[in-house]
């Protein structure tokens, strides 16, 4: 197997950066039109600073109203609109949905994209895939493109005033982004793009790992104050571009495949992508027999920082035996990244290992009072 490793173009984060979107695209030659995808509050946010950037640097720009879902629909929707305008790249400006749906936009058009993410909320903004909902919002199927995003912009201003919750988030996909991509190595198992990963990628996964110990408290602080500060630029960094890389070039394992689990159960849809990898991790840890040591320190932080780690904290305390064999038939269906583990898994390993994973967490908690 051919080690891959890939990246975006370009990445460009700090403070006040929206006014540098047009010059930095233009430095890769993405002139034309801008279709900017966007939803509600960022387009509400950002509409006077995406104005006078384009307009220095000589692109035209029509804003697209995001409609909430990244569904087949809506990706038809946003194609219909960049025809309208002609446009000659797309901008996905907002979420993490916002941006799958620009991509796959872009892509479906052939058109290079940029993507800037309004929240620090998942691994998504600098990957070559999206995720594909169905209208009831349950985990459809991956999209994977041809090249990842030509640019990356991300304005730590506009993320400093973002939700705690979405920043939590954001970590609780990066949480599992070592431990994943560990386990991809130690299976000798592809990665996202179909290689083996490098010592690059498993280099940043793990530094990704160190920054969310070291600034994950620190940047949910800074987050309340909504100030920039060095902890929530690494952090943003850590949850953005190192988990994005770590996971694409690095690979998935049962974190991710218990997340597309739970989203056939229904309470779990008001959770968001990354709260269930954090779940997800547990689950991973305790399947793969990984010491208490560790368990606790991922524990540790995950309750400091918020993240749910038992079913009750993704409302699914008293979830009967069939819904946790459908999680686990979900999270085990061919295809699945649980199936990057060095050892065979299927629906009654992953079942035990959900009930082992809940089990372990209470009684972590518990033992804290
Ligand atoms: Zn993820």
């Amino acid at each position: 197997m051919l080690s891959i490793f890939c990246a975006p173009a370009r990445y460009v984060q700090g403070r006040d950066a929206t006014a540098a979107l047009g010059s930095e695209m233009k430095k890769l030659g993405l002139e034309g039109v801008a279709l900017v995808v966007a939803s509600r509050t960022p387009a509400k946010l950002l509409a006077g600073a995406w104005e006078r950037s384009f307009a220095a640097a000589g692109i035209g720009h029509a804003v697209y109203r995001f409609g909430g879902e990244c569904s087949r629909a809506e990706i038809e929707r946003g194609k219909a609109a960049a025809r309208e305008v002609k446009a000659t790249v797309i901008v996905g400006a907002g979420g993490g949905k916002v941006l799958d749906a620009a991509r796959a936009i872009a892509a479906d058009l052939d058109l290079p994209v940029v993507n800037c993410p309004t929240v620090a909320s998942s691994d998504a903004p600098c990957s070559a895939l999206s995720v594909v909902y169905g209208e009831d919002g349950a985990f459809e199927s991956y999209l994977f493109y041809r090249r990842n995003p030509d640019l990356v912009l991300v304005d730590t201003a506009v993320i400093a005033a973002s939700p705690r919750r979405l920043l939590v988030a954001g970590m609780g996909d990066a949480l599992a982004t070592w431990f994943e991509a560990e386990t991809v190595v130690a299976a000798r198992k592809a990665n996202q793009v179909g290689g083996a990963t490098t010592q690059s990628a498993s280099a940043l996964a793990r530094l990704c790992y160190e920054t969310l110990l070291r600034d994950g408290r620190a940047a949910c602080d800074a987050l309340a104050a909504k100030a920039v500060t060095p902890a929530l630029e690494r952090l943003v960094e850590a949850n953005t571009l190192l988990s994005g890389l770590g996971f694409e070039s690095g690979g998935l394992a049962v974190a991710h495949s218990v997340h597309n689990g739970l989203t056939t159960a229904p309470p779990t849809h008001a959770f968001l992508h990354g709260e269930k990898v954090a779940f997800g991790l547990v689950v991973q840890l305790v399947l793969e027999g990984k010491p208490d040591a560790l368990l606790d320190e991922v524990l540790s932080f995950a309750s400091d920082v918020g993240l749910p780690t038992r079913l009750d904290d993704l409302d699914l305390g008293d979830a009967s035996p069939e819904v946790i064999d459908r999680i686990a038939i979900r999270a085990t269906a061919p295809g699945e990244t649980a199936h990057n583990e060095p050892f065979p898994v299927d629906a009654a390993v992953l079942a035990d290992a959900l009930r082992a994973a809940d089990a372990r967490a209470r009684a972590w908690h518990d033992r804290r009072g």
